[in-house]
């Protein structure tokens, strides 16, 4: 299997070669046809099997058209810890540069200021923890009813750290209508239970 057969577009699958990647990984060969089909994903893999890359890649061709507002992201990714969040950041600026999509990266123990300015130039793709995400909403220096596509990375790490509530008070501020894909390391009776708060007949893909 190759890249080019996922259904990615011609740019983007360009833009993986020339980062030497040769051919997708399992998770990335299952996950990226059905997002860019447009349904809900349950996902189990763990970290260093190209997870970040299956949901990356499709949201890039899936964002490619059309235009942020100010403070209305049109994309959110939440990580439970500020270096997933800024891991899945790098991925995000090494898949796009060929892409005009602006990005921003909203975590703690960095100063609002720069993150106010990045909100209020209008960002395609958002990736952040949820306590900061919250703190912005708080400021009114984010509304979150223009995101299309909704991203819970590491769910089984947001549990463990008790975010989950957090997690739950974000996606209420979302629109219903929505594209969602949930990962977890571990798929356990505790995490399917809580993913049917988020997903809709989500498609399940264990690696
Ligand atoms: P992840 O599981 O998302 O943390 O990715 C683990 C590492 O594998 C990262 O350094 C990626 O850049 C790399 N990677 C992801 N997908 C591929 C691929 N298809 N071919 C080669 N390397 C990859």
């Amino acid at each position: 299997m190759k890249f080019s057969d996922l259904g990615l577009s011609d740019e983007l699958s360009q833009a993986v070669a020339e980062l030497g990647y040769e051919s997708p990984t399992p998770i990335q060969e299952k996950s990226i046809p059905i997002i860019l089909m447009g349904r809900d994903i349950l996902g189990s893999a763990q970290t260093g099997t190209g997870k970040t890359a299956s949901f990356t890649l499709p949201m890039i061709d899936i964002l490619a058209s059309g235009r942020a507002k100010a403070r209305m992201p049109r994309s959110l990714i939440l990580a439970p810890t500020r270096e997933l969040a800024a891991q899945v950041a790098e991925s995000f600026e090494k898949f796009s540069t060929h892409h005009k999509l602006n990005m921003a990266l909203l975590i703690g123990g960095v100063s609002f200021s720069d993150q106010n300015t990045a909100l209020d130039k209008g960002v395609d793709v958002l990736i952040a923890t949820p306590g900061r995400l919250l703190d912005h909403f708080e400021r009114g220096k984010v509304m979150l009813n223009d995101v299309k596509v909704l991203v819970i990375d590491e769910a089984d790490r947001m549990l463990d750290m008790g975010f989950i509530p957090d997690v739950e008070r974000i996606v209420s501020l979302l629109p219903p209508l929505r594209q969602t894909l949930f990962f977890s390391a571990t798929l356990s009776d505790d995490i399917h239970k809580i993913s049917h708060k988020f997903v809709s007949n989500p498609k399940i893909i264990e690696v």
